[in-house]
């Protein structure tokens, strides 16, 4: 009876991942349109734009901006859910790797003025896809960020543990309550915070990352104590 249920969840789970790709790949077009012709309307090509017009066609290309950002999170996370995405496995450079990964999130720190460290003993190498891996480190400090109040700390370091790579995400943020912490890697999860109303958010950032980390048959995981701060964990194969 177990196998069959568990049969079923995952057609149905393929389904879902199927029409939310169908969805996302209408919604992107229009979108990006929408996009283009603010932008066009900004430069002032098509006459002078007032302050207050100039204001709200930079809210509408920010909104788009968003728009944009959750659909290609929600294409990402089906295809890597359907397989149909696979992660290339390469060596990764470290130093190159971090330069990238902070050219994203400096301008967020700086604009709060966060102390950032970055340390990564003895590694100088990572294993998979770069891109993907980028994107999982820039989630987890662009959350650190998100969540921390001002000049607060953050720290990216990477360790060696045997055949595996640990690296950790560290924040003297707001925290995560025990009872949201088992909850925030599933889709459209946002914690139960006051903080929530006014920091914006879609609840999607997580489950990607974990999706990504699980591609590459690496782990995930979260201590956190509300208000003192998180620590997001990651564990990758460290390259043959
Ligand atoms: P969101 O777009 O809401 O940030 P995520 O999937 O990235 O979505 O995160 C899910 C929820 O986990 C967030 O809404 C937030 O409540 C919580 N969270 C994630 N990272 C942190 C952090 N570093 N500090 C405090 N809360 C966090």
């Amino acid at each position: 009876d177990l196998a069959e249920a568990n049969a079923g969840l995952i057609r149905l789970n393929k389904a879902k991942s199927q029409f939310v790709s169908a969805v996302s790949h209408e919604l992107r077009t229009p979108l990006a349109a929408i996009k283009g012709y603010a932008s066009l309307l900004g430069s002032g090509q098509f006459g002078h734009l007032t302050n207050a017009q100039t204001e709200r066609v930079t809210k509408v290309e920010k909104h788009a901006d968003a728009l944009t950002q959750f659909i290609n999170n929600l294409l990402d996370i089906a295809r890597i859910e359907s397989g149909r995405e696979t992660m290339t496995q390469s060596l990764i450079p470290i130093e190159a790797f971090l330069t990238a990964v902070q050219d994203v999130v400096t301008p967020q720190i700086e604009s709060k003025q966060l102390h950032y460290t970055v340390t990564h003993d003895g590694i100088s190498t990572l294993f998979g896809d770069s891109v993907h891996l980028q994107h999982v480190f820039v989630n987890l400090l662009s959350n650190a960020i998100k969540y921390t109040p001002e000049k607060g700390t953050i720290e990216l370091a990477f360790t060696r543990a045997g055949e595996m790579i640990h690296s950790t995400v560290r924040d003297t943020g707001c925290g995560i309550a025990t009872s949201d912490q088992q909850h925030l890697f599933q889709e459209f999860y946002r914690a139960n915070d006051p903080i929530n109303q006014t920091v914006r958010g879609t609840g999607l950032g997580l489950t990607l990352v974990k999706r990504i980390v699980e591609a590459h048959h690496g782990q995930i995981g979260v201590v956190s104590e509300p208000g003192k701060g998180s620590t997001f964990t990651v564990t990758l194969p460290a390259p043959p």
